[in-house]
């Protein structure tokens, strides 16, 4: 029972291969990648379309390591946080962020997923930054949360998830395989079929990651977690900016519309007298210019022990006011889930044990 292959790792194209090299005919490789990747399956034995024999050989051979729902809390926003514990007992996060027609029926579901169990970046506002990296997650455990979040969904509001954010735990472009992955899954026809616009993967501008996004056309949204509109201050809570800094994304901004042209949008949370004052939203607007894009204005959910705050509303308008006056396109985006710790990362951090890797300084993109 040693060294069994962990099937919930593998994308269509490995289970392929895997069931060729068991003299399994084609389509028996299509049902295991619906049981692992559509129907979140979390044993051979539940796979009752394969014969008994084959489910028993798989058991010798295999395993699935996927990602299995711990908790859920529910905001009185309709925020739905849920906490998933792996084979080895790490922690992630996930959240569904429900938005509502006036009738009150729902209209966008969207699931923020973790791509890994903590994150190496340390910046210094966010709680996952805060425990450092402990692993990578696999295709398996990506696309087992998304899955979960949507037997949530479709219990609560009858339909599917509509749209998937790369957003919660992790910086997704460290772990850059099993993200574009997970994500290519997700927009199959054999699962759970979501459009590719309907997906966005967010990263702090791993130059060398965006540029290879670019060169293999992958179709899903792309988002920069910038957070300052200069380097001066992007360096003070984002350290990567200081091996990464605006120059550089600039250029791989700019390879990036050359190859694909689409737009991308600039996350950036508004901190109070930090990154919110009128000079601040001029200088984001000329970064929005760089490239087609739009802007996400965040307001910041409270992280324990970070002393930045969230900016106040008469700051937030006037910053909003200036940004579009100075030609951005902006959207500001409330705070979800307050009371339930929905800003990512902040429950798995109460409940994970020990202290991951952190860097930040030299690291390459
Ligand atoms: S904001 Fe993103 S990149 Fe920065 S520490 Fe948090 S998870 Fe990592």
């Amino acid at each position: 029972m040693t060294n069994r292959i962990n099937l919930s790792a593998y994308n269509k194209t490995q289970l392929a291969d895997f069931c060729r090299e068991l003299d399994l005919p084609r389509y028996r490789a299509d049902q295991l990648f619906q049981w692992i990747h559509l129907k979140n399956a979390g044993s051979f034995e539940e796979m009752t379309n394969l014969p008994k024999a084959l489910r028993g050989e798989l058991e010798q051979r295999a395993e699935l390591k996927g990602a299995h729902q711990a908790s859920i809390s529910r905001s009185k926003d309709g925020t739905t946080k849920c906490l998933f514990r792996l084979h080895d007992d790490k922690l992630v996060e996930a959240v569904l962020i429900p938005e509502f027609f006036d009738d009150g029926v729902a209209d966008r579901l969207t699931v923020c997923v973790s791509s890994q169990v903590g994150c190496v970046f340390g910046c210094s506002f966010c709680a996952t930054g805060r425990m450092g990296l402990f692993r990578n997650l696999s295709t398996g455990e990506i696309t087992g949360q998304v899955l979960s979040m949507n037997a949530i969904a479709e219990a609560e509001y009858g339909k599917r998830i509509t749209n998937i954010v790369y957003m919660g735990m992790g910086e997704p472009f460290h772990n850059y395989a099993p993200v574009v992955d997970s994500a290519e899954i997700l927009c199959d026809p054999l699962g759970l079929d979501l459009s590719p616009r309907r997906i966005t993967i967010s990263t702090v501008g791993l130059t060398r990651q965006i540029r290879a996004y670019a060169d293999e056309k992958r179709p899903w949204n792309l988002a920069i977690s910038l957070h300052a509109a200069d380097d001066e201050k992007r360096n003070q809570i984002m350290p990567i900016n200081e091996t990464l800094n605006l120059a550089a994304l600039r250029e791989a901004l700019e390879h990036y519309y050359r190859t694909m042209k689409q737009p991308v949008t600039y996350e950036y949370l508004l901190f109070d007298q930090f990154n919110d004052s009128p000079e601040d939203a001029r200088k984001l607007a000329r970064i929005a210019r760089w490239i087609p894009s739009k802007v996400n204005i965040i307001m910041y959910n409270r992280v324990e022990g970070v002393t930045l705050q969230r900016s106040q509303e008469g700051r937030l308008n006037r910053f909003l006011s200036e940004l579009t006056r100075a030609g951005a396109r902006a959207t500001v985006r409330r705070s979800r889930g307050d009371d339930i710790d929905a800003g990512c990362g902040q429950l798995a951090i109460r409940e994970q044990d020990g202290e991951g890797k952190t860097i930040a300084k030299n690291l390459r993109g």
